[in-house]
Formats: C-alpha cells, structure tokens, sequence
C-alpha cells in the first residue's frame, strides 16, 4: 500500500471556550497545523501517514505528539526539541463560523526545525510528500522545506502542496508570493483557495487564472476550493467545477485540510496517476467535498476530520 508523509508545523490552536465561573476567559487547546491535519485526513481514510517535523520538548509538544499517534500517524520523525518550545495559534471564531488567527511562533520549535536525517528516512519510505507554506515563512523552515522537496523530487515522489497563506505570518506578502511560486515549481498536484488563486495571479476569472498558471508551472492537477460552493479541478486543460453538500457549518477549520485529504486518498487508492479522466477527477472531488463538508459540521480540526465510515455515512444520506 503507498505510503503518504506530510512535513510542516505542527501546534495548538487555542479557541476560546467561554468564561469560568469568575468570570475569566476560558481556552481549550486543539491540535492543529495544517500539514499535519491532513496528514490525519489519510490516516483515517486508510491510507499510512506520517508526520515529520519539529515540537518542544513540553507539555503542549507531548500532547501533539500523542494527539497523532492516537490517530496511528507515524511520528517518528517527529523531533522533540529541548531548546524550543511548541507554537501556539489563537483562533477566534467569528459569527458566520469563519475564523481569524494570532500567532506565537517566532523561534518556536517548527520555524527553527533544521534538515534531519530522519526525515529523509521518511521521505524515501513515502510515495507522496506534503508541505504547505506555512513552514517557508521563516528561516530555517524555509530552508528545510524546500531542501526536502527538492530530496523528494530527486527520489521520484509526488510532490503534493496546499499553501494555506497565513497573511498575518508573512512581513511582506510579496516574498509569501515568491516562497509559494517557489513551491509550484516542485509540485504535482496543488490545492489553493480561490483568495490564494487570485492573490498568485491577479486574476478575477477562475478559469483563466488556473490557465495561467498552469503553464507557467509544471502542475498536473490544480485543485480550487470556494468554501460552501465547493471546488473546481484544472487537469490537461479542463476545468470542472464540482458543487459541495449543504450542511450546518459550525468552524471551518481543517475543511480544506479534509479536503485534500479525501481528494489525495482517493487519488492514491486509484493508482496515483497523473493523467486522469475527468469523470474520475469528479468522483475524487466528489468525495473531497463530503470531507471538507464533514469537516465543517465540528469545532476544531483533527477531531472534526472524515473516517471511512463517516464519508459512506455522509454520502448516502446526501447523494441523490
Ligand atoms: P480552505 O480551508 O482551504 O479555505 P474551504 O473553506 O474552501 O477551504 O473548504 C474546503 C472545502 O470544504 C470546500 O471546497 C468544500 O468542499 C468544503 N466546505 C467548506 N465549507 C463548506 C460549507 N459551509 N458547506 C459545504 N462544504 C463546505
């Protein structure tokens, strides 16, 4: 069976949880960080996962480092540093289940992660391998991040990629654009928003803008998602959009990451292979879409992600 394994941070997103009974705020600690949420998307649909990256020796580090391998993602790579503590991100959830971020991460233990063999241990065990953009942001991530991809690459792996932009971690937003087109050089097959499309393309038009950047880079299937619209797909010079399922959204957080998730398990499970129908590009999309949507009706991210079961569950009482 491949084998999938995702590199970048790995922290709490704290979450407000009301007041306590003297009138203090209340927080509750999720485990989050993107790379490894959907690296816990597979692991629940089946396919083997594993983590690679840095936490801090402490408490929250413990917890995160449990939190995966209670969902038997392989964390072996998964570094413990001794000099820098876990990162922290504050979510505040807004009325309309959208949510904004405050970050405590300068020299916290995923930005200063640096190049370990153990990774590339992982790496060359792997078939696919993930990062998003959040590990380009500071050095010596940045530097890690690109030197794995370029490992991976060398070692024929499928390069897979969701920038996920974090504006409020980047001090110019034009070097956040340069580290992510950096990024879809190396890859195979990338995910973005349609707020990340436009913001590397300045263009309005959806399909034009995956045009665009479908040939400047060498990107086989470009992945769009538009929240509770769903998704579009741009492989060899089709575009489909792909409606989602109407469901109660309560926090949005980890959807995209399900998304990818499904996407990338089914993908995987028929063969990876680049050149693919468009009828079965739907299936996947299909399928991705129950997963950001299942996603969607939980707070938090690992806990909220789609199993096996809940993705059948899901699709029979939505389909038809
Ligand atoms: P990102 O976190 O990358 O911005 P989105 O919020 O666009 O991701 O969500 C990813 C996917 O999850 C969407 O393409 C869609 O399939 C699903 N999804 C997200 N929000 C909803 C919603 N409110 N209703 C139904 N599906 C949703």
């Amino acid at each position: 069976m491949a084998k999938f394994c995702a590199f970048g941070e790995l922290l709490c997103d704290v979450t407000s949880y009301g007041v306590s009974d003297r009138g203090f705020p209340v927080y509750e600690f999720n485990p989050g960080g993107a790379p490894a949420n959907v690296a816990v998307a597979l692991r629940n649909l089946g396919i083997e996962a594993s983590f690679l990256g840095q936490v801090g020796h402490d408490h929250f580090g413990q917890f995160l480092k449990s939190t995966l391998l209670a969902k038997q993602v392989d964390v072996e790579a998964l570094l413990m540093s001794e000099a820098y503590p876990t990162s922290l991100a504050i979510v505040s959830n807004k009325a309309d289940g959208d949510r904004s971020f405050s970050f405590y991460r300068k020299h916290n233990a995923d930005v200063m992660v640096e190049l370990h063999d153990a990774f590339k241990k992982k790496i060359k065990e792997a078939d696919v391998f993930h990062v998003g953009s959040v590990s380009m942001s500071d050095e010596p991530s940045r530097s890690t991040t690109f030197s794995l991809m370029k490992y991976a690459k060398k070692h024929n792996k499928y390069i897979t990629f969701d920038p996920n932009l974090r504006v409020l971690l980047w001090d110019d937003l034009n070097d956040a654009k340069h580290q992510i087109e950096k990024g879809l050089q190396l890859a195979d097959i990338v995910k973005l928003s349609d707020e990340e499309l436009y913001f590397l393309t300045d263009i309005k038009d959806t399909q034009e803008a995956c045009s665009m950047l479908m040939s400047i880079y060498d990107i086989q299937i470009l992945l769009i998602t538009f929240g509770a619209e769903g998704c579009a797909s741009f492989h060899q010079d089709t575009y489909q959009h792909i409606p989602s399922f109407k469901v109660d959204a309560i926090d949005t957080t980890g959807a995209g990451d399900g998304f990818f998730g499904g996407f990338l398990s089914q993908w995987i499970k028929n063969g990876m292979k680049l050149k693919q129908s468009s009828r079965d590009l739907v299936l996947y999309c299909q399928y991705a879409n129950a997963c950001g949507a299942i996603a969607t009706t939980q707070k938090g991210a690992i806990g909220s992600l789609a199993n096996e079961e809940s993705v059948q569950a899901f699709l029979e009482v939505h389909s038809g």
